[in-house]
């Protein structure tokens, strides 16, 4: 272990004295085999675990031998949620476990959760494993929301695993993998609910503790909980996370309680998928029929899962006071959009108008269907790239009189770091997107004769573009 490993175990230590601890000890599965097929080498030196040999990698992240000083055990979270705005009381850590607890460079606590680590109590009839497939597509998922400037989670690790297993969803036998995640939280809206469902106020009142201590110190006031200042938090960072997938053209797709936490973190990748264009009614998953979490669904989803918060809490603070915070999302949901937009857009925030721009340049892109990643590529810090948007395969759509007003507002704007453009990624034709057509077709190669190279090369691809944005979205601690 390097000299930055740092263990720290707070979540085992929140125990059981209030007669419902947060997980069950469980077993990770023994796997008939262990390839390694991805190690986020950067990430792992921000931990202080980047020097292990390939071998001691698999032994922690595919044959779950504790970490020194970590959990001895690893453990299944219990949690509830609603999925599709049904209550289920029957989920929680199916396939997953909290492995082990970490301090960062930054002091910040970080969880490694897994996901196909093998069956608990919560598996019903589940197999407790993830396809590689689905491991494949939430390495893509991370990486790209990571170079864009999306808070998430990130892909610490993949480990092929050598079973065959059967899914409606992908020809079967499908190959089977180990995915490691390294995140800010565990901490799901849903682990809420299920206490709220237990009627366990005492150990609401506990985990409240432990999020503003761990997560929010700033709220800390001695023998105070901060019940409103921490769900004030939460809104303000959800609000954040959902404009930040908007700005990245990205649709989570399951955006079920249970799938958002605390910290406003994105985790939990299943049938993502980046918007071609800013069509609000695109949506991910094949059984969202009704497109409840559609683009455009997004930000009313994370609204709709924080009232379902604020009812966990509300024996813990006053009804009337939560009912107004949670008003609150509104406002800090525009706020936020600015920021992501004008992020994005790598130009200066100047005041309340910004806004209402980014509500007329959205308009203007779902009117035209002008390719959503191309677009932000084109203008990528306004007035700086006028020359590179007359170029554009696009460079019509930006002649329109529909665009003549929005583009003069547009050149107003300060550029941010303008000579973020002289990377080579803006000397390309186009930008780096990741549309369901492309990652089919990094999938299919890997398939049909276990070829990694469209993989590997598009893991290249996005790193160029994150190290030409630099919009380092871990800075949110
Ligand atoms: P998700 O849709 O991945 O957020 O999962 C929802 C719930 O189903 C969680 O409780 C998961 O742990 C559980 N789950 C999903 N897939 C499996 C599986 N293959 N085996 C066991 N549990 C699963
Ligand atoms: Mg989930």
């Amino acid at each position: 272990m390097a000299e930055n490993y740092r263990a720290d175990t707070v979540f085992a230590r929140l125990g059981d004295e209030n007669g419902a601890p947060h997980y069950d000890l469980v077993e990770p599965a023994e796997f008939p085999e262990h390839i390694l097929r991805y190690r986020n080498q950067r990430w792992a030196a921000r931990v202080g675990l980047a020097s292990l040999s390939d071998d001691a990698w698999i032994r922690h992240f595919g044959r779950f031998e504790p970490l020194p000083d970590n959990l001895t055990q690893p453990l299944a979270i219990r949690y509830h949620g609603h999925q599709f705005r049904t209550y289920n009381p029957d989920i929680g850590d199916g396939r997953g476990f909290l492995y082990a607890q970490l301090r960062d460079d930054q002091d910040r606590l970080l969880d490694l959760g897994t996901k196909g680590s093998g069956q608990t109590p919560y598996s019903r009839f589940g197999d407790g494993r993830l396809t590689l497939k689905g491991g494949v597509r939430e390495i893509l998922a991370t990486e790209m929301l990571e170079a864009l400037g999306v808070y998430t989670s990130k892909s610490f690790s993949l480990i092929e695993t050598g079973e065959a297993l059967q899914r409606q969803d992908e020809p079967s036998p499908t190959r089977s993998s180990v995915l490691v995640r390294l995140s800010h939280s565990h901490v799901r809206f849903g682990v809420f609910q299920r206490l709220a469902f237990e009627k366990n106020e005492n150990a609401i009142a506990a985990l409240i503790d432990y999020c503003i201590e761990n997560y929010f110190p700033a709220l800390s006031t001695p023998g105070d909980s901060n019940v409103i200042g921490f769900y004030t938090s939460v809104i303000q960072h959800t609000a954040r996370l959902v404009a930040q997938w908007m700005a990245a053209g990205f649709v989570h797709g399951v955006l079920n309680t249970d799938n958002m936490n605390v910290t406003g973190e994105s985790f939990d990748y299943g049938p993502w998928r980046f918007a071609p264009t800013a069509d609000p009614g695109f949506t991910a998953a094949y059984f969202d029929q009704t497109g409840l979490y559609s683009f455009g669904r997004q930000a009313e989803a994370g609204a709709w899962n924080l009232a379902q918060l604020g009812g966990a809490l509300a024996q813990q603070a006053d009804v009337d006071a939560l009912n107004k915070t949670l008003q609150l999302f509104s406002g800090f949901y525009e706020t936020a959009m600015a920021d992501a937009y004008f992020e994005r857009l790598g130009l200066k925030r100047t005041g309340a108008d910004d806004f209402k721009f980014v509500v007329d340049f959205l308009k203007w892109m779902t009117e035209t269907g002008a390719p959503y990643e191309q677009v932000f590529f084109d203008w990528f810090c306004g007035a700086a790239s006028v020359d590179r948007a007359d170029h554009s395969a696009v460079a019509e759509l930006y002649q329109q009189e529909k665009f003549a007003s929005l583009k003069s507002r547009l050149l107003q704007y300060t550029p941010i770091n303008p000579e973020r453009l002289e990377s080579r990624y803006f000397q390309n034709a186009g930008p780096c997107t990741m549309l369901i057509d492309e990652v089919e077709a990094i999938w299919a190669p890997i398939a049909e004769k276990d070829d990694w190279s469209a993989f590997e090369r598009k893991l290249e691809a996005i790193a160029g573009m994150r190290d030409a944005y630099q919009f380092n979205a871990s800075r949110y601690a």
